[in-house]
């Protein structure tokens, strides 16, 4: 019996991706697998119904889609209503916010239903690169902000010379420097503007100069963390970064804030003073907004919010799913990669928690949570590490069983 895979159609307002493109469709489908697309999941990324028919995927209501699947495929945290409609063996792939939201993978925990979750993915383990949502969609996201911070800024970007007069080119200050903040600085470059970078990671240096832009090197004595990451910073150390980088925002007029740290509320790098000192005209896209608060002080999500002051700060969350079709088509080959990963040499669905990419990304299966930072956050003892968990693997046609 083959692995059956499907996507459903988003549940959040801003929301315009789908976890599965026709393409990769095509693939899951020639790999032996079957597809179900919920009616509609690709409409906003301009996948019609008909596009995943022409891919040989089968259009079905959600129902069918969450009863029928061994694999659900998602972008965000699917709402209580369709996880309570889970079933024990399933699994459940996307972006589930599960660190922010330990306590709805200890519900899937219970109900035996296996959640992987990207934001959970260790990414600097060579074999994971291809399955890197949050690298995939990031680079969507810094494209996009300068695009965004171009559209709403009063002036050009580019230096203009012209029979009536000159126009100085744009200043715009990238403030972390990781996937989303690199492609930030060559987009508003190719724009033409005159670009400036700052990151508390020293490695990031050499990629922002190698861009043409300028390196605003930090007082943070190295703020590099594991993983390639950054780390939190104490809050002496944030008061002088919010300090230092005063100036510097002043002196721009775009600003775009890309800055965060795994498991932890975005930095806030440019305070409510800074807003308030910022010239007229300048504009504010915050990658980093959230309902935890963003790197902008008065940022709010999915929300533009004009100033007394006329600052623009625009919350620049969910970018991503503004280049819906690309942002899609780029998810959806990570979710191929996962399961093809996810498939065993007998051509079963099979999750090995002790696999390293896999007892990373897995929030949870068979019951028990198995990711470290997760039972952390739920303040479970560590598993131990020389025992195998209860079941190494995931037994598909229990999953057809359960899931039917
Ligand atoms: P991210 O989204 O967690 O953070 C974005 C940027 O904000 C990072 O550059 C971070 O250093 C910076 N930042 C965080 N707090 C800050 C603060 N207080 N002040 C200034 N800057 C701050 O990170 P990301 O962009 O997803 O990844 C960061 C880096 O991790 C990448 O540039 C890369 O070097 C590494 N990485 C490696 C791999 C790999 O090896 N395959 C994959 C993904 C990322």
């Amino acid at each position: 019996m083959s692995i059956v895979v499907s996507a459903l159609k988003e549940e959040q307002p801003h929301e315009k991706r789908v976890a599965i493109d026709p393409d990769v469709t095509k693939r899951l489908i020639k790999a032996g697998m079957k597809v179900l697309i919920e009616k509609g999941a690709g409409i906003a990324s301009y996948y019609n119904d008909d596009s995943y028919q022409k891919a040989g995927a089968e259009v079905v209501d959600r129902q069918t889609a969450l009863s029928q699947a061994n694999v659900v495929a998602v972008i965000n945290l699917p709402s209580d209503e369709t996880l309570n409609a889970l079933k024990p063996g399933q699994v459940l792939l996307g972006l589930l916010s599960s660190l922010i939201k330990p306590e709805k993978m200890q519900q899937l925990a219970d109900k035996k239903v296996s959640a992987l979750s990207f934001e959970l993915l260790p990414r600097t383990i060579s074999r994971a690169q291809t399955m890197d949502v949050l690298s995939s969609q990031s680079s969507v996201a810094g494209y996009k902000a300068a695009l965004v911070a171009s559209d709403a800024y009063s002036k050009y970007f580019p230096m203009m010379i012209t029979a009536a007069g000159t126009v100085k080119p744009a200043k715009v200050l990238v403030l972390g420097t990781g996937v989303a903040g690199l492609q930030a600085i060559g987009t508003a470059k190719r724009l033409g503007a005159i670009i400036s970078g700052y990151d508390v990671r020293p490695a990031s240096k050499g990629e922002v100069e190698s861009l043409g832009a300028t390196f605003l090197t930090s007082s943070v004595s190295n703020g590099a963390g594991s993983g390639g990451y950054a780390r939190a910073l104490t809050p002496e150390e944030t008061a002088a970064q919010q300090k230092e980088l005063a100036g510097f925002i002043a002196d721009n007029d775009v600003i775009i804030t890309t800055a965060q740290v795994p498991g932890h509320k975005p930095p806030l790098m440019v305070t409510q003073e800074s807003v308030d000192n910022a010239k007229p005209g300048t504009v504010f896209v915050d990658l980093a907004a959230s309902e935890l608060g963003g790197n902008v002080a008065g940022s709010k999500p999915d929300e533009t919010v004009t100033t007394d002051n006329q600052v623009m700060i625009i919350g620049g969350n969910n970018l991503a799913s503004e280049l819906s079709n690309s942002a899609s088509q780029l998810y959806a080959k990570n979710v191929q990669s996962v399961i093809n990963a996810m498939v065993d040499k007998d051509g079963n669905l099979a999750i090995d928690p002790k696999d390293d990419v896999f007892s990373g990304l897995t929030a949870t299966t068979n019951g028990e949570i198995i990711n470290a930072r997760l039972r952390e956050a739920l303040k479970l003892d560590p598993l131990p590490t020389d025992e195998p968990v209860k079941d190494e693997k995931t037994d598909q046609s229990a999953e057809s069983k359960g899931a039917e």
